[in-house]
């Protein structure tokens, strides 16, 4: 598609901000909505409906409803499986459409949420539709006298909670291993981001998936977000965002009715880079390419480079050279690869982090402006600090945004030290020949996820999620069943 058609089709797209509950759309009962404003050009695309605790106590008795009569959960799970494939072709068949909305929504380049979000984000509902006729539940090596079957059961009503810097990928890691294994879901957008998941839930209904199985309400935070988590009618829920939001969700969980928590949350992953690396280039590539992916709007984004002191010249040299081609431009344009961030309070907070950074005395070699201000969107250039120190701000904070901050080191002992001396834990990586070093370095870095000689891996058959401060549980793989089911023992004496 060229780049006008994306405009026009951008311009002819209908938007609808209504949440979806009981399998239909609906405004909040209390008619308030909020603005739903496009970060590419500042416009304002749709009102949205502002649901708040009413409107969650309309979701979650749906789910509960459709839960208790199974008329999801009660069907064969090689019969939720077609519906959940049908889902996801229907998904693909909508890959335009959706990702116009991603990229409306939020801000990423139409390249991107067309070739990675929407494929992304199908092959995960499809994924977990498919391996749900394909597991076995376990009987225990109990004595002849008896027989002890081992269970998994869907665990009921399910809340997601998810953010907007992935909108439609964050909340198909929550809702396919949910759905297949037959809970009902309500799922929370972020309020910057909600009409890509508003849409899914009207394709999951033409794909099979009955009234009820799966509503998504949108809203602020502290209205409709915590009104879920404080429900007492939700079992479980899985939530991706900030540390500091996760860190409340488990505290109403604790204040309600100790629903099963399950975090994803910050990320400040540290990237070594030993003088032995096998392929500068390659890591250079890594190193920038990771960063300003998504804007630098990325949980796992390697914000902390640490780079041994005898090639960090050379290594700077290099990205240096790379930044350019991370320019923001035109979402809309099929050639941008870097585009807008979410809104107006996250472009002031980066700049912020880029106004401490030059004042605690790192230098800043690229970027550091917003740019594009004439769009009426949100850009900010990409951005690159050296001599940066683990006491700065920069180098302590998660940025979320465009910005590579660059520490040297000349003992990997040190540097492994200060990239676990964080309170993250999401995602680290170390370049080096030595095949002792890697695994040894690998070992001792306090991470869900370890890189070695590379930082793009990703597959849905791997599990994902942090140590410590950066979540609990993990999204992706068959691991992400444990989340939501409960394990059932059922003695049967036999003789
Ligand atoms: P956020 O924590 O501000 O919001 C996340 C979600 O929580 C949104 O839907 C929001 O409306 C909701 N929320 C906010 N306040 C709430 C409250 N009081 N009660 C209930 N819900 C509430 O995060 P964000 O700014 O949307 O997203 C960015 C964060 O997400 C970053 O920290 C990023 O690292 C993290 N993230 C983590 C992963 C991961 O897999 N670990 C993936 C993507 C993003």
């Amino acid at each position: 598609m060229t780049n006008t058609s994306w405009h026009d089709r951008a311009a002819g797209l209908k938007f609808d901000g209504r949440a979806f509950i009981n399998g239909q759309r609906v405004a909040a009962q209390s008619g308030a909505t909020l603005d739903c404003i496009s970060p590419v050009d500042g416009r304002k695309l749709v009102d949205v409906a502002r649901c708040d605790a009413l409107d969650i106590d309309a979701a979650v008795t749906a789910a509960r409803t459709a839960f208790e009569d199974r008329r999801w959960a009660g069907l064969a799970p090689a019969v939720r499986k077609r519906t959940m494939i049908k889902f996801a072709d229907l998904m693909l068949q909508h890959r335009d459409e959706l990702a116009l909305l991603e990229t409306l929504d939020m801000g990423k380049p139409i390249k991107y949420s067309r070739s990675v979000d929407v494929p992304a984000a199908a092959n995960c509902i499809r994924w977990y539709g498919e391996a749900v006729d394909k597991i076995y539940d376990e009987i225990a090596p109990t004595p002849d006298t008896t027989l002890a079957l081992i269970t998994r059961e869907p665990v009921g009503v399910v809340a997601a909670i998810v953010p907007w810097n992935y909108p439609m990928l964050m909340a198909s890691w929550k809702i396919a291993p949910a759905l297949a294994v037959g809970n009902s879901v309500v799922l929370k957008p972020s309020e910057k981001s909600p009409l890509s998941a508003l849409r899914l839930a009207e394709i999951a209904l033409e794909a099979g998936i009955p009234p009820g199985v799966f509503n998504v309400v949108p809203g602020y935070g502290h209205e409709a977000g915590s009104a879920l988590a404080l429900h007492m009618d939700v079992d479980c829920i899985g939530f991706t965002g900030s540390t500091r939001i996760g860190k409340q969700i488990m505290q109403y969980a604790g204040q309600s009715n100790l629903k099963r928590v399950w975090t994803e949350l910050g990320g400040k992953s540290p990237n070594i880079v030993c003088a032995d690396c096998p392929d500068l280039d390659a890591a250079v590539r890594a190193a920038v390419g990771s960063i300003y992916f998504n804007q630098g709007e990325s949980c796992n984004a390697p914000s902390r480079l640490f780079v041994e002191a005898s090639i960090k010249e050379q290594f700077i040299a290099k990205a240096l050279a790379l930044v350019p081609n991370f320019q923001p431009g035109d979402p809309l344009d099929e050639a941008t690869v870097m585009g807008a961030v979410v809104d107006n309070v996250q472009l002031n907070s980066v700049l912020d982090f880029i106004e401490s950074g030059k004042a605690e005395g790192a230098q800043l070699l690229a970027g550091g402006n917003q740019v594009r201000s004439e769009s009426g969107g949100y850009y900010i250039e990409p951005t690159l600090f050296n001599n940066v120190n683990s006491t700065m701000k920069i180098a302590r904070e998660e940025i979320f945004g465009p910005v590579l901050s660059v520490l040297g080191f000349t003992d990997l002992n040190d540097a492994i030290r200060a990239a676990n001396a964080t309170a993250f834990g999401l995602q680290a990586a170390v370049w080096t020949s030595d095949i002792r070093k890697a695994h040894q370095t690998a070992r001792a870095l306090r991470a869900g996820t370890v890189h070695v000689n590379q930082y793009d891996e990703d597959d849905m058959t791997v599990p994902f999620g942090g140590y410590k401060q950066s979540g609990n549980g993990r999204d992706k793989s068959l691991h992400a069943f444990d989340k939501y089911t409960e394990l059932k023992t059922t003695w049967i004496k036999i003789v």
